[in-house]
């Protein structure tokens, strides 16, 4: 708790400061002097033009003892997803198109816990969830425990464009993938032996057995039981979370948010978390804000977290002052309530929250430089 109050403290100076010292009336005052000195930026088409933000997940204490090798690889991999969506809406792409787009790198990205790379539950098999939502219409759709789509975000925007329904799981959303033709991969594809390795660790801890390592799975490398899984050349680095997302904002100012995870490692097969569940793990309205979460999934089903932040984005509240309260406040009152959020509102810069050591994420806005935040 005082580490993420730490956090919260470094990363929002002057919210927290004027939380503790400033009175109302001066923040007012500062407020109105900053508008009539024309300090916001004049608004472009789309209010304040496109905007994207992506995360590749939340972190735990590993992140403490991150190296740098371990830390540029993410580095590089979140600027590659995001230079992706930013290219979309740099050519006039809607927001949807830009978050599906960024998605997809990451998810075919094995460091991140989507798609290829994605966490085992314990039979050893790869369930993956994922969403979409539209801020436009408020149209989207979920898919949950799917086993072979490359891109199960490319999924989920099947099931929302191509059928009547906002959620498919198991057999029945394999089988629509397959019929629908979109690209379809056999286990060892996901396989990822330093996902593997978080794996076995967490069902050594958690008191179970480790199942054989899936069909066409690499045969194990020679290091000893509960050696380290390398990320290039660096230390072994596993995270608890490491879903990951984007939300979008194109230039004629529609929302969209999308989330793609292959859930917690060791999961019970059958078990759904937040990713795939609309107003869950993803919520998008025009009228507010697009978010996109990660974390533990139960306790943000339990708040209806991005649903939550959009409806009091929609009331009028900064997306920062909604993420917060969220993620600050609601969440971590659930005893075991970690993670964090990533949110684009109608005008103004994509922001986060988060109450975990880290998070993965990165921006771009129009006009703008990519920003990277790796630790
Ligand atoms: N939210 C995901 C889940 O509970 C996990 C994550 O964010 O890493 O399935």
């Amino acid at each position: 708790m005082w580490v993420a109050r730490k956090i919260f403290h470094r990363r929002y100076p002057v919210i927290d400061a004027h939380r503790q010292i400033l009175p109302a009336c001066v923040v007012l005052a500062l407020a109105v002097a900053c508008c009539a000195a024309g300090a916001q930026a004049p608004a472009k088409s789309g209010a304040d033009g496109w905007a994207i933000e992506i995360h590749g997940g939340a972190g735990e204490a590993e992140w403490l003892s991150m190296d740098q090798p371990t830390a540029n690889a993410y580095r590089g991999s979140l600027g590659k997803a995001l230079a992706a969506g930013a290219a979309v809406l740099e050519k006039h792409g809607t927001a949807m198109d830009a978050a599906e787009a960024a998605v997809e790198v990451l998810e075919d990205d094995p460091l991140f816990n989507a798609g290829r790379g994605a966490a085992f539950a314990a039979d050893a098999s790869n369930e993956m969830d994922a969403s979409i939502m539209n801020g436009a219409d408020r149209a989207g759709a979920g898919v949950a425990s799917v086993h072979y789509t490359r891109h199960p975000i490319q999924l989920a925007r099947a099931v929302m464009e191509h059928t009547p329904y906002v959620l498919m799981a198991g057999p029945g959303a394999d089988a629509f993938s397959k019929q629908h033709g979109l690209e379809q991969e056999p286990p060892s594809y996901f396989f990822t032996e330093m996902r593997w390795k978080e794996f076995e660790d967490v069902m050594r801890k958690s008191g179970r057995a480790i199942p054989p390592r899936p069909e066409g799975a690499p045969a194990a490398p020679a290091t000893k039981p509960g050696g380290s899984a390398r990320v290039g050349d660096g230390i072994q680095f596993s995270h608890a979370f490491g879903t990951v997302g984007a939300v979008a904002r194109d230039s004629e100012g529609h929302l969209a948010a999308a989330t793609s995870t292959g859930g917690m490692q060791g999961k019970l097969p059958g078990r759904i978390g937040d990713s795939p569940i609309l107003g869950a793990g993803t919520y998008a309205d025009d009228r507010g804000c697009a978010v996109s979460g990660t974390g533990v999934g139960e306790y943000f089903i339990r708040l209806s977290l991005t649903h939550t932040v959009g409806e009091l984005c929609r009331q009028g509240k900064m997306p920062q002052e909604a993420a917060d309260q969220l993620i600050h406040r609601d969440l971590p009152a659930l005893p075991g309530g970690e993670g964090g959020v990533i949110v684009v509102g109608r005008t103004g810069l994509p922001i986060w929250s988060n109450n975990t050591i880290g998070m993965f994420h990165a921006r771009q806005v129009e006009g703008g430089k990519a920003e990277v935040w790796v630790k």
